[in-house]
């Protein structure tokens, strides 16, 4: 995610720290700090009660870490790759590298967060009988308090069955299971996940109503951001179930055009940029592909020296992101275009070019299918 600092790597996983995090960080310090302690302690000194504010909150950050670490952990068991975790203003999120491919898999996925969070809300639990009977210094009690509530909320919350909180994917996996069908159970559950958000929002403004301002609007934000999630993972599910029928050898536009690696920029403007109308071509030497010219590729170029280069010294060298082969879904070629800022992806079998996929092509497919269905 933009505006994010990396903390660390944890078995392969790179975690990251929004900065929309240090508001809460700083709101929760603050209100600990000057409202919550010298109202309830008013002997303790005032930096301690900044020091044991800041501690509630990293414990708060650890609880959210390990609930997402937790997914994470089950994901990569499951042979679903996580690359990161990035925890922000709303919590936290596990990027995975795509949506499982079975409901089982999902099904443990999306418990292991919720059993995290509980097992935690236990350690606590015990953890604070432990204290009070050694009869520690108050003010710590009242920091485990609330880590506990914290992990019992982030269980309760979570488990809402609305797509795509966890609950709403163990739900999901139920009907996928029973039902054999993922779009279907996509549809119901994010429904659920979009009526969930509606009631976020509702209550949100009635509290402000109610004068509860902070509340009001912070409930508000949370369901406007589930009711957005909701939809755009219907969209995407709808999307990949679309295109994971597809390989790339039916999909694909065949007759490319190449051009070849000696012709000069000045020719490769005029005889096929301007010509083709397309904004990039693959690259041909000795018969071989070697890569891709884009119009982005030659931009650096001074007008002049138009005339004098060969495009082969402005290629972009053939690498797997580029590449995809006629037999895979038309889903890693999707991936694939919208990672490697050509646009496109050349089809290639043994070192032959088969096609091309374009941007455009899927961008188009999608628009004559949406209208057709
Ligand atoms: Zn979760």
């Amino acid at each position: 995610m933009k505006g994010s600092m990396v903390l660390g790597k944890i078995k392969g996983i790179q975690i990251e720290l929004h900065v929309s995090w240090l508001i809460i960080f700083g709101l929760i310090t603050f209100t600990m700090a000057t409202s919550f302690f010298p109202e309830n302690f008013p002997e303790m000194e005032g930096t301690m009660g900044w020091i044991l504010g800041a501690i509630m909150a990293i414990f708060m950050l650890m609880s959210i870490l390990l609930h997402e670490l937790s997914h994470s952990i089950v994901s990569i068991q499951q042979g679903i790759e996580v690359k990161r975790i990035t925890l922000f203003i709303f919590g936290g999120i596990a990027q995975m590298e795509r949506e499982p491919d079975d409901p089982d898999k999902e099904l443990k996925i999306a418990l292991a967060g919720p059993l995290m969070s509980l097992l935690l809300f236990v350690i606590f639990s015990i953890a604070l009988q432990v204290l009070s009977m050694l009869q520690v210094y108050e003010p710590w009690l009242v920091i485990f308090i609330y880590v506990r509530n914290i992990n019992l909320i982030l269980v309760l919350f979570n488990m809402v069955p609305a797509f795509p909180l966890d609950g709403g994917r163990v739900l999901r996996a139920l009907l996928w299971k029973f039902k054999g069908n993922l779009r279907e159970a996509t549809r119901i559950t994010s429904g659920m996940g979009n009526i969930f958000g509606f009631l976020l929002i509702f209550f949100g403004v009635y509290l402000v109503f109610l004068g509860n301002f902070i509340n009001g609007i912070w409930f508000v934000f949370i369901g406007w951001f589930i009711k957005q999630l909701s939809e755009s993972s219907y969209q995407n599910t709808l999307m990949t179930d679309m295109f994971t029928k597809i390989k790339v050898d039916t999909f694909m536009s065949k007759n490319v055009i190449a051009v070849e690696g000696h012709i000069s920029v000045e020719a490769l403007v005029e005889n096929y940029f301007y010509k083709f109308k397309f904004t990039s071509f693959p690259v041909l030497s000795d018969g071989k592909v070697i890569g891709m010219v884009t119009v982005d590729s030659i931009k650096a170029l001074q007008r002049e020296e138009w005339d004098r280069t060969a495009i082969r010294n402005v290629v972009i060298h053939l690498k797997d992101d580029l590449m995809v082969q006629p037999q895979e879904n038309v889903t890693q070629a999707i991936k694939k275009i919208f990672q490697n800022g050509v646009g496109r992806v050349l089809v290639m079998e043994g070192g032959e070019l088969q096609g091309i996929v374009s941007r455009t092509d899927i961008l188009n497919y999608i628009r004559i299918h949406s209208q057709l269905e």
